[in-house]
């Protein structure tokens, strides 16, 4: 596909290959972007602002409106154009599609409600007859950076927002995975969005990320991907708004009360949807000493249900990481805790990007499976005592992003939500449950700032004070 920049569809001689994990084959090209090609974007994102900031929020709605309209009707085959670059399986792909769909609707919604508050001023002892109120107005130029594992609907949690704010944004996909963000692009367009309130520029983001993330036009930075390029945006965006959606190694809790059939579905399920590479999948699995054996067994075979292959065959449950060398990378870490007495009781086998759905037990806070996020096929389990053990083990980390517990006691889960430190808490489901209208985003080095669409606005918009005086 041609990438979209400064209001049209260019190609460049420089091109990506776009992969297909599961056999290496070449699904398509994308432009390598230059820093001229962001300069093109860059002045006409400016532009575009101009003519989103005048914009009347119904015909933003309506844009939007149209776009997820669009969407419905697109699904199957931006499901499979999901699924054949990212690699996850085809049911997954389409999930996603779906609730991209959902989060641009969400956002059409959401340009209809951009409130203002009138203020009391004359509870202020200096008042003199002063009237205020303020007004929210959009930032201007969002850029908008996602990552390869939701390369629709995160794109979509991003681009949504920002229109229906009324700004213009710059998108930069993922470099493994741009043709979902191209295809989104060309849908906003067809819905009516104007022609330089987009802009899609694909490249590297370590060429072009720094001077994307660095120019001073760019009012608001919104970036979900790793903690490390999420801390260097930060230093490098300056004075601008940032969003950081950052990883996460996330726990789940087993107390030993739980619903022992609901327990290995969620952690299934949370583990190992998308081979695992999801910010919020399960990866440090807790289980109570007194059912601990009983779970890794009924955990193992749970897990022994997962076919691995071609994510395109309905009938896979499982399907690769996203590149090879991910796939090497989980499994020296899953050697690794081996060699320091750790177990697998199922996988720990990979060829190519395809890695097996690993259970990994007796695992220790300090191995590198627990202590940093895997972000791959593998759980890493182990024991607690009590329930101030289990909450002290799901803290002890630089993440917070979701965490769940499985229990029937309400006292257990309720300390459990005011005690541990992370953005989600999921109570009887693992920690990978979300909904795109409910306000998501991690504490501590899982980032800041929130999305869902209502959340996200708020974040691409400013507080105007306006003060009428007597
Ligand atoms: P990544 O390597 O951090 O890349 C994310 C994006 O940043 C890509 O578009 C990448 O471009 C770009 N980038 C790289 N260097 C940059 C720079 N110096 N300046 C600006 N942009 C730069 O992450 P990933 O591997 O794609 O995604 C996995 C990570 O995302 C995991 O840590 C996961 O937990 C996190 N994640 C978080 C959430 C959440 O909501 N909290 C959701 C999903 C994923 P290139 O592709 O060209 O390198």
């Amino acid at each position: 596909m041609k990438m979209y920049i400064g209001g049209e569809w260019v190609d460049r001689d420089s091109k990506i290959d776009v992969i297909n994990p599961y056999n290496g084959s070449v699904i398509d090209t994308v432009p390598s972007g230059s820093f001229d090609d962001l300069e093109t974007a860059m002045a006409s994102a400016v532009r575009g602002a101009e003519v989103m900031r005048n914009m009347p929020g119904y015909r933003r709605f309506e844009i939007l409106r149209r776009a997820a309209d669009i969407m419905a009707e697109r699904q199957d085959e931006l499901g499979r154009t999901i699924s054949m670059e990212e690699g996850k399986i085809i049911g997954e792909g389409v999930a996603e599609a779906e609730r991209a769909k959902q989060t641009i609707e969400l956002s059409g919604e959401e340009a209809k409600r951009l409130y203002g508050e009138t203020i009391p001023l004359d509870g202020a002892t200096n008042w003199t007859g002063q009237y205020g109120f303020t007004m929210r107005v959009p930032v201007g130029v969002v850029a908008a950076i996602s990552p390869f594992n939701f390369p629709l609907n995160l794109v979509a949690h991003k681009v949504g927002p920002a229109l229906a704010a009324g700004n213009s944004v710059i998108i930069k996909p993922a470099t493994d995975t741009p043709l979902s963000a191209l295809k989104l692009t060309e849908i906003l367009l067809e819905a009516g969005a104007p022609a330089e309130s987009i802009q899609c520029i694909t490249g590297s983001g370590s060429r072009i990320g720094d001077p994307l993330v660095a120019d001073p036009r760019v009012r608001k930075v919104t970036f979900t991907g790793s903690r490390d390029v999420g801390e260097r945006i930060c230093k490098t965006a300056g004075l601008k708004k940032v969003t950081m959606e950052l990883g996460s190694n996330s726990p789940l809790i087993v107390m030993s009360d739980a619903d022992m059939d609901k327990v290995i579905a969620g952690t299934v399920s949370s583990g190992f949807s998308n081979a695992g590479q999801v910010c919020i999948s399960a990866q440090r699995v807790m289980a109570s000493s007194d059912i601990y054996g009983d779970f890794v067994d009924a955990l193992t075979e749970g897990v022994q249900g997962l076919t691995t292959g071609d994510q395109l065959d309905a009938s896979i449950k499982m399907g690769p990481m996203v590149r090879s060398e991910d796939a090497v990378r989980v499994n020296s870490w899953i050697q690794e805790a081996v060699g320091a007495g750790a177990r697998t009781t199922t996988g720990g086998e990979y060829e190519g990007a395809l890695h097996e759905p690993t259970v990994v037990v007796d695992v220790k806070p300090d191995m590198r499976i627990s202590r940093d996020e895997i972000f791959g096929p593998a759980v890493a389990v182990s024991s607690f005592d009590d329930i101030d053990e289990a909450i002290a083990s799901a803290n002890d980390t630089i993440y917070g992003l979701s965490a769940a517990i499985f229990t029937q006691n309400v006292d257990w889960a309720m300390q459990y939500a005011k005690q541990v430190h992370s953005g989600n808490i999921q109570i009887n489901a693992g920690p990978q449950w979300r909904a795109d209208l409910m306000p998501y985003g991690g504490l501590k080095d899982s980032g800041m700032g929130k999305e869902g669409p209502k959340y996200a606005v708020e974040e691409m918009t400013e507080t105007k004070m306006v003060i009428f005086h007597p």
